[in-house]
C-alpha cells in the first residue's frame, strides 16, 4: 500500500481491518490516471441506444471515435445510433467558431436520414471557444419540426457521473410531451437497462408472462416517441441506478411514478426483480406466474450450473465495474459458482452502495472506489485473484498479470442479464479462469 497515492487512503478499505465508511462520489485525485471516464462519455453511454435519433458529437473526430459504437446495445427496428456522426471540428472552428458548421450539419443529416429526434453533445473544446449550442439546436428545432436537444457535457466539467446526469436532463426534456396518451393497466418502464446483446427482449419476455407491460426502455432498443409517452407509467424500474436514479426521483417528483432499484444479474437479484414488481402491483395472479417462470427457469438453470461449479470451486475473483449495485449482484454471482470475491470497486457508487457490499463481502475483501490501473494489478497480485470482471480498460490488466477476464461493460456482446445470462456468465468465467494457456504465463 505504501506505493499508493496518500489522499486516496480513505477510498480504500479491507473488510474485517479497516471498516469505516468508505469516501465516496468525489472528483478524482489528480494524477491517479483514474478508470472513468469523461462527463462526454457519461452522456454519450446513457443516450446511445435510443435507437431512431441522431446523435451528433459537436467536436474533434477523436471524441467521436472514442465512443463510437460504445455499447453492445441492439436496436429491433432503426440504426441510426450505430453512426457516429461528428461536427470535425478543427483549427478553423477553434479560432471562428463552429455554430455554422452545427447548423449545416444537423440540417443535413436530419433531411438524409429523418431521425425522429436528435441530441447535440458538446465536448471539451466547445466549452473552450463558448459555441451556443443551445440557441442553434433551438434554431434547427423550429426549422425542421424535429426535436434537437442540446446534451451540454463538456468532457472536462465533472465526471462520468455528471455526464448521466446531463443525458437523464436531455430524456426529462422529451418525457411527458405525447399528452394524448393513455398506459393500459401494470405498464412499467424500464431505467437503465441498455439492451446489451438484447438483454432487455429477454426481460421484457420475463415480464410478458407476468402479465406487465413495458412502455418505455429507458434507454434499451429506445425511441423517442416510447420517452414522450413514459410519464403515464404505474412504476419505473430502476436497473443501473447510477445512471438513472436522478430520473426516477425526478418523474417520482413532477409525475408521481414511484421506482424501485433492481439487478437482473444472477438468479437471487433476477428472481427479486420479478417478485418485487408482482408485489408493487399487488396481483396474486401475477405473483403466482412470477413463481412459476422462476421454477420453470431455474428447474433448467441449476443442473446446468453444477459442472462450472465443480471446476471454480474456491478460485477468487476481482470485480471493478462502473455502479456499484452492479457489483454486488456480481459477488452473488459468484458465490453461486463457487467462486470468492477478493477485490471488488466500482467508479461510481454510493455510500449506500457500499455500505451493502462491506455488509455482503467476506472478511479480508479489499473494497475500493475510483481506483487506477496501479492500484488494481497490485490489489490482484497481493490477492492473488484469478479471474478479473471488468470493461475495456480493465482487460489489459488481467491480461498483462495472466489471469482470466470476463468483460461485464457496457461494449460486451454477450448477455449476462437474466437465467439465460447467468448461464452464459458462468461458461465465460469458466473458459477463462480454466483456460491452458495461462500455464505458459512468466
Ligand atoms: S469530451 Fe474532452 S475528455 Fe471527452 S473524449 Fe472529447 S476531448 Fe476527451
Amino acid at each position: 500500500m505504501n506505493t499508493f497515492i496518500k489522499d486516496r487512503q480513505n477510498q480504500i478499505l479491507t473488510k474485517g481491518k479497516n471498516d469505516a465508511a468508505i469516501a465516496c462520489g468525489k472528483a478524482s485525485v489528480a494524477g491517479s490516471v483514474s478508470q472513468r471516464a469523461c462527463v462526454f462519455c457519461g452522456s454519450r453511454v446513457v443516450l446511445y441506444p435510443i435507437a431512431d435519433a441522431l446523435h451528433l458529437i459537436h467536436g474533434p473526430v477523436g471524441c467521436a471515435a472514442y465512443t463510437w459504437d460504445i455499447r453492445g446495445a441492439l436496436s429491433s427496428g432503426p440504426q441510426i445510433h450505430r453512426l457516429s456522426f461528428t461536427t470535425d471540428l478543427k483549427e478553423k472552428e477553434v479560432v471562428f467558431g463552429g455554430e455554422k458548421k452545427l447548423y449545416h450539419a444537423l440540417i443535413s443529416l436530419i433531411e438524409m436520414y429523418k431521425p425522429r429526434g436528435a441530441f447535440v453533445y458538446a465536448t471539451c473544446i466547445v466549452g473552450v471557444i463558448g459555441d451556443d449550442v443551445a440557441a442553434v439546436c433551438k434554431r434547427v428545432t423550429r426549422e425542421t419540426g424535429i426535436d434537437v436537444i442540446p446534451v451540454m457535457s463538456e468532457g472536462f466539467s465533472g465526471t462520468k457521473k455528471d455526464g448521466y446526469k446531463i443525458a437523464c436532463g436531455a430524456l426529462s426534456k422529451l418525457i411527458g410531451t405525447d399528452t394524448t396518451f393513455k398506459a393500459p393497466e401494470h405498464s412499467i418502464n424500464i431505467l437503465g437497462d441498455f439492451n446489451l446483446a438484447g438483454e432487455l427482449w429477454m426481460l421484457s419476455e420475463y415480464y410478458k408472462k407476468m402479465g406487465v407491460n413495458l412502455l418505455a426502455a429507458m434507454t434499451g432498443d429506445g425511441r423517442i416517441d416510447a420517452v414522450r409517452k413514459a410519464h403515464t407509467a404505474q412504476l419505473n424500474v430502476v436497473q443501473c441506478s447510477g445512471s438513472m436514479i436522478g430520473l426516477a426521483k425526478e418523474m417520482k417528483e413532477k409525475y408521481g411514478i414511484p421506482f424501485m432499484k433492481v439487478s437482473y444479474f444472477g438468479i437471487e437479484d433476477m428472481s427479486d426483480a420479478l417478485y418485487e414488481v408482482a408485489k408493487f402491483f399487488g396481483s396474486d395472479e401475477m405473483m403466482q406466474k412470477a413463481r412459476m417462470l422462476v421454477k420453470d427457469e431455474l428447474s433448467k438453470l441449476l443442473p446446468a450450473l453444477q459442472k462450472y461449479k465443480q471446476e471454480l470451486e474456491g478460485k477468487k475473483a476481482a470485480i471493478y465495474v462502473g455502479g456499484a449495485f452492479k457489483a454486488i449482484s456480481l459477488v452473488k454471482a459468484l458465490r453461486l459458482i463457487g467462486m470468492k470475491v477478493v477485490v471488488v470497486g466500482s467508479q461510481t457508487g454510493n455510500q449506500d452502495d457500499y455500505e451493502l457490499l462491506q455488509e455482503l463481502c467476506d472478511e479480508g475483501t479489499i473494497i475500493v472506489d475510483d481506483s487506477n490501473p496501479n492500484e488494481l494489478a497490485e490489489f490482484v497480485k497481493q490477492t492473488g485473484a484469478d479471474l478479473f470482471i471488468g470493461g475495456v480498460k480493465e482487460r489489459p490488466i488481467a491480461y498483462k498479470l495472466g489471469l482470466g477476464f470476463c468483460d461485464h461493460n457496457h461494449e460486451r456482446k454477450e448477455a449476462l442479464a437474466g437465467y439465460e445470462g447467468m448461464l452464459n456468465f458462468a461458461k465465460e468465467v469458466h473458459a477463462s479462469v480454466c483456460s491452458p494457456v495461462w500455464q505458459f504465463m512468466r
